[in-house]
């Protein structure tokens, strides 16, 4: 919805909006590759920033080279370069191996420089030039120095991939670096000569966008926050004039990148404020309360107060619930949808798995059918019947709960009233996919967000900033503490023998690993301790358990298996016929077994602290005492540092806060569930600061406390609402 806005501004700038094609140096066939790797305009390729730098600032002399060491060299070629092929017809995979040798010359000495398989080389050099070549150095085994496979550039008036600190860029397919770096210069070039006529013709100096290079930070919160224009941030992130340069430009460019994020979160907010949900009249509940087996702990009442306030107000809630495993989110969500129903729309639970929809299915099909309200299951495993009949339902029945996986967004899905969308273990999800079912309902449906992980404030800002947030931060009383243990595989036999006790006494226990089958590739690719490390599957850790603990019923769950066979083995699970469960991370979320009284992760190296943490919280979700037993070899500091946070605590908070201290989100969100947003240059760990001071400068804009001229204003307003947040 943001997406429609014009930002006049950038139209203004058309130069900036120029096809890539008029760069000189870029043809139909480069043009195409820019544009898949979407590089439209001469504003994209300016704003597709390095990945990484190369220091090729210091230039030595033959005499000063570094073997076994990355180095830059200048001096003349001093003979023809040949390409010679010394294994005479031995093939190197299907082409003959071609070496091409040339040598340098400076004043201190000579240097050989070979590149290999790349006859094509020899003709772009011509001797008596002087070019500047970069690349490792090393002694051949007659104890000469030899460069391979240098870079080369020929000296002239600007240097490109030498003498300087050179970026290095994810380049878009068919191009090199050198080449992908001319481009980018030229892009800079073109700039940097319109704005130099713009500010000619433009004499006053306080206009904000007078420079071509498209500022959007306004002059007050440059100064306040010291932060450099955008002009030179851009000049010197793609060609660093010197360090303290760089460092200055990559500050500027992280700041207004976390910056206009949050102010486009906060925008958001303010948006959502403005329209009106359903009003809902009767807000009591005690009915369900009669039929839930327990009294509310009192977090859970608060939360509740919430979201009736949110109801009664008029406006659109947009809520989240915050709160640990086990904290007894699922039962807010239930008396907030049980009150929508009751005052005449539908309420939607979204999970993020097929396992737990079926679970959340179940519990309010119980609940709500007492009361005689009907639920419906709406997934993507439904027969084509059963799928038409719950789309039916959820066309004509106001009064309906319905539960479901992504298949609840998808198009064909139409909705006969939906007051209420709730979506669980929103981590799950990304960002964007929030947003998606609200959009689904005429009226504005009332939103609830639920999430376990413990996310520290600053992060909750990011991926949260627009909801208003509540925190149930008390778990159901008789809960007892999980004692969490990290051993090696030689106890792996004394913690299955804790399986069979466990089972005695009338117990169960999941056993996690991280694959599903033997897979060579994964056993082959090293761990972070860089010794093979055996990855444990689900397949055969099941043989294995089975054939050690023959009395015992043990069953496995993986992600391939096909949904009804996966609900089959977790019915038995959670009915206790099942003593063992081995299983991928497809338990991780949300999965209620209230029996079960031990965890064993297998390769605890391999999960991040979130999912270590969701995944003990598959325990101690009843009265009786559980363990979580973490297996791993790995010795490093990394894994070492993450078993004993898990062991010293249990609070997901404190986990969260110490992990984003010691490693970063990264880390702690793993890649594929974090749902952060990414980020163009921005790294959440090591930019915490600049996002902190980022965020108090959007608050402290938002609340007016920074004073703006009318059009720093619409500028910003602008740019805000091109930040890709939907
Ligand atoms: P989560 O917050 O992880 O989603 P659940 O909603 O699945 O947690 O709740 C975990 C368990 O605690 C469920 O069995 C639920 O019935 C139970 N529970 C929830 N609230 C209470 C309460 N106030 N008192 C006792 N048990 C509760
Ligand atoms: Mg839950």
């Amino acid at each position: 919805m943001r997406q429609g806005l014009i930002d006049t501004r950038l139209l203004q700038c058309y130069f900036l909006q120029m096809n890539i094609t008029s760069l000189s140096g870029i043809g139909e066939k480069r043009a195409a590759s820019l544009q898949a790797a979407g590089l439209h305009t001469v504003f994209d390729l300016l704003n597709y920033f390095p990945r990484d730098y190369d220091d090729r600032s210091q230039i030595k002399t033959v005499a000063e080279l570094n073997p076994n060491a990355v180095n830059t060299i200048r001096g003349v070629l001093a003979i023809e370069p040949e390409n010679i092929n010394p294994y005479g017809k031995r093939m190197q995979g299907n082409r003959p191996l071609t070496l091409t040798k040339a040598i340098l010359k400076d004043s201190s000495g000579i240097l050989e420089l070979v590149w290999f398989n790349q006859p094509y080389l020899k003709k772009y050099f011509r001797v008596g030039q002087e070019y500047v070549f970069t690349g490792r150095v090393r002694l051949d085994f007659k104890n000469r120095l030899q460069m391979e496979s240098p870079d080369y550039e020929i000296i002239s008036e600007t240097q490109l991939s030498a003498g300087r600190i050179v970026p290095v860029y994810t380049t878009p397919k068919g191009f090199s670096q050198k080449i992908f770096r001319k481009i980018i210069f030229e892009a800079l070039s073109v700039v940097a000569k319109k704005d130099k006529e713009k500010s000619a013709e433009a004499s006053q100096m306080i206009n904000p966008n007078n420079s071509a290079f498209d500022e959007n930070l306004p002059l007050s919160i440059r100064q306040a926050y010291d932060l450099c224009d955008r002009k030179k941030a851009l000049i010197n992130i793609h060609y660093p004039e010197s360090d303290q340069a760089f460092m200055a430009a990559r500050r500027r460019l992280v700041f207004e990148e976390l910056f206009l994020m949050q102010m486009a979160l906060l925008a958001l907010k303010e948006e959502g404020k403005d329209r009106s949900g359903i009003s809902l009249k009767n807000l009591d509940y005690s009915p369900l309360l009669a039929v839930l087996p327990f009294k509310l702990t009192s977090a859970q009442e608060h939360v509740l107060e919430d979201i009736k306030a949110d109801f009664m107000h008029g406006s659109r809630m947009n809520r989240l619930i915050q709160g640990d495993v086990g904290s007894g989110k699922t039962a807010v969500a239930m008396i907030g949808a049980y009150l929508t129903i009751k005052n005449g729309s539908q309420a939607a639970i979204m999970a993020p798995t097929e396992v737990l929809a079926q679970q959340h299915f179940k519990d309010f099909d119980r609940y709500f059918g007492a009361l005689g309200i009907k639920t419906v299951l709406l997934t993507g495993s439904l027969t084509l019947k059963e799928r038409r009949a719950a789309l039916e339902q959820i066309a004509v029945n106001p009064a309906l709960m319905i539960v479901g996986t992504h298949a609840l967004i998808q198009s064909g899905v139409e909705y006969a009233r939906l007051g209420l969308v709730i979506t669980d273990e929103q981590h799950r999800f990304g960002v964007s996919q929030r947003f998606m079912l609200t959009e689904k309902g005429d009226a504005l449906p009332h939103t609830l967000v639920m999430t376990a992980t413990p996310i520290p404030r600053t992060l909750a800002l990011i991926l949260y900033g627009d909801l208003d947030i509540s925190i149930i931060d008390e778990l159901p009383p008789g809960r007892q503490k999980i004692k969490t243990y990290c051993v090696d595989s030689r106890y792996r036999k004394r913690v299955h023998e804790f399986i069979r006790k466990e089972a005695k006494s009338g117990h169960q226990a999941y056993i996690i690993c991280p694959a599903i089958e033997e897979n060579q590739e994964l056993l082959e690719k090293k761990s972070d301790e860089s010794q093979k490390a055996q990855i444990n599957n689900v397949l055969t850790y099941t043989q294995e358990l089975s054939s050690a603990l023959p009395e015992l019923t043990i069953s496995c769950l993986h992600g391939k298996m096909k949904p009804s066979e996966k609900q089959e083995i977790m019915d038995s699970f959670k009915s206790g016929k099942i003593h063992a469960l081995v299983a991928t991370t497809v338990v991780e979320v949300g999965v209620h077994a209230p029996n079960a009284s031990l965890i064993i992760i297998e390769n605890a190296e391999r999960f991040g602290l979130s999912q270590l943490h969701q995944l003990r919280g598959r325990v101690g979700r009843g009265s009786v005492q559980s363990y979580c037993v973490l297996l791993t070899d790995a010795k490093n500091i990394v894994t070492a540092a993450r078993m004993k946070a898990m062991v010293s605590t249990t609070d997901g908070f404190k986990l969260a806060e110490l992990d984003l201290e010691q490693r970063g989100a990264g880390d702690f969100f793993g890649t594929r569930q974090h749902g952060l947003p990414d980020f163009r240059i921005a790294n959440l760990y090591r930019d915490l600061d600049i996002l902190k001071i980022a965020q108090s400068a959007a608050q402290k804009l938002h609340k007016g406390g920074i004073a703006l001229s009318n059009e720093e204003t619409e500028m910003i307003k602008s740019k805000v609402a091109l930040v890709p947040i939907l």
